[in-house]
């Protein structure tokens, strides 16, 4: 079905019908009235009913879900001003359930069961969490459940969260090897600039490649209960993209946002911005590398370490010019250039304090400088991912 996917992506516009396991990422801003703090009930119906003709489609639906936070603050009495973040995390205790609630009845009115799966950045992060993770939404939606997922925010403390579930849904869709990513936001896709402030800016139908000009499209976050904006959401296309996964931005305060997707807008169906994966995707590993949220230090690299990488190479010790952070054996780090640009990230094979000690060394010398005999690269080419 991938195949299905990737032939009519090349062929047609691509619509959300080609789609096998889809993700679909609901903002705050559409599930909860900004007045009231109140779930929008009619709204969600339709929502549900979106996800059930998918199902009956024979697609896989797994919801990441925002909300939490701007439902539970209204029943603590948290108005109105903005909140600190243990206020937010209390909301959030408080709203999960009422969201979890509302999740399970509309769809309940389908026959269909409702599984809540909270994360944190950490359980995406290491890799045999991450797994397990896989394994059990893999072991949900084989059984007929729609997993509906959000941040675990009563947990995630402010260094090592998501915070915004752009990138959370990018990450889950990536690990669950998800074909077709839809972020319903508050606007109808990626403009060249900012329309709410320039009204020339022209509409992108399609991204297949995240460049450094699509880059810089991304504008400021919009105000209001988003955490997002364009920023999260080009990062979730890098992550995306990088599982092979296609992403979708569509606006999705209207009813029915998700059927809405199932023509192409010249036959009918919504505005929106598709970005389209290279025809190769990574492997699932490299996917996961890619997709890291959370590096753990840098490795600057010289002008032929750069070269070598560029060409498939390993990452040689002798090409390093300094070690930044402090990070343990196998974990990720980021690979620059001097000037400071990003050009690959990686598994270290070594711990920061060794990688400082080898770094311009040549591989023949890294038994007498540590005193071990550790791996000749410092990155192996199959850990390492290009940017
Ligand atoms: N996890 C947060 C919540 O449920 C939302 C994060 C976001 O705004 O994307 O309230």
């Amino acid at each position: 079905m991938t195949t299905t996917a990737k032939t009519e992506s090349d062929t047609a516009a691509p619509t959300l019908i080609g789609a096998r396991r889809l993700v679909v990422k609901i903002g705050s801003a559409l599930l909860v009235d900004e007045r009231t703090g109140h779930i929008r009930r009619a709204w969600l119906d339709a929502l549900a009913d979106d996800i059930a003709a998918c199902r009956a489609r024979g697609q896989e639906v797994v919801v990441v879900t925002s909300g939490a936070v701007a439902v539970g603050r209204e029943h603590l009495g948290l108005r109105g001003r903005p909140l600190r973040l243990e206020e937010k995390q209390a909301a959030a205790a408080t709203g999960q359930i009422r969201l979890a609630h509302a999740y399970q009845e509309t769809l309940a009115r389908h026959d269909v069961t409702v599984a809540q799966v909270l994360l944190t950045l950490e359980d995406t992060e290491e890799r045999r969490r991450h797994l397990n993770g896989r394994a059990t939404i893999d072991t949900l939606l084989r059984l007929g459940a729609v997993p509906v997922i959000n941040e675990n925010d009563t947990v995630a403390t402010a260094e090592i969260r998501f915070g915004d579930n752009d990138r959370l849904a990018a990450r889950v869709a990536q690990m669950i090897s998800a074909d077709t990513l839809v972020l319903l936001s508050d606007i109808d896709g990626l403009y060249t600039a900012d329309p709410r402030k320039e009204p020339d800016a022209a509409h992108i139908p399609v991204v297949r490649e995240l460049t450094a000009e699509i880059e810089g499209m991304a504008g400021e976050p919009p105000p209001g209960y988003s955490s997002g904006g364009m920023v999260t959401k080009i990062a979730a296309a890098r992550i995306a993209m990088s599982g092979g996964c296609r992403m979708v931005i569509a606006k999705g305060k209207r009813m029915n946002p998700l059927a809405a997707l199932e023509r192409a807008p010249a036959d009918g169906g919504a505005l929106c911005t598709w970005f389209l994966p290279a025809a190769e995707p990574r492997t699932a590993r490299k996917a996961w590398i890619a997709g890291h949220l959370a590096p753990h230090g840098v490795l600057i690299v010289d002008a032929g370490a750069v070269q070598a990488l560029q060409q498939g190479k390993s990452l040689l010790p002798a090409g390093v010019t300094e070690a930044q952070g402090d990070f343990e054996r196998g974990d990720l780090v980021v690979v620059q250039d001097a000037a400071g640009r990003e050009i690959a990230r990686g598994l270290c094979a070594y711990a920061a304090e060794d990688a400082r000690r080898i770094l311009g060394r040549r591989s023949a010398e890294i038994e007498a400088v540590l005193g071990f005999r550790g791996r000749d690269v410092m990155i192996h080419r199959d850990d390492l991912v290009m940017r």
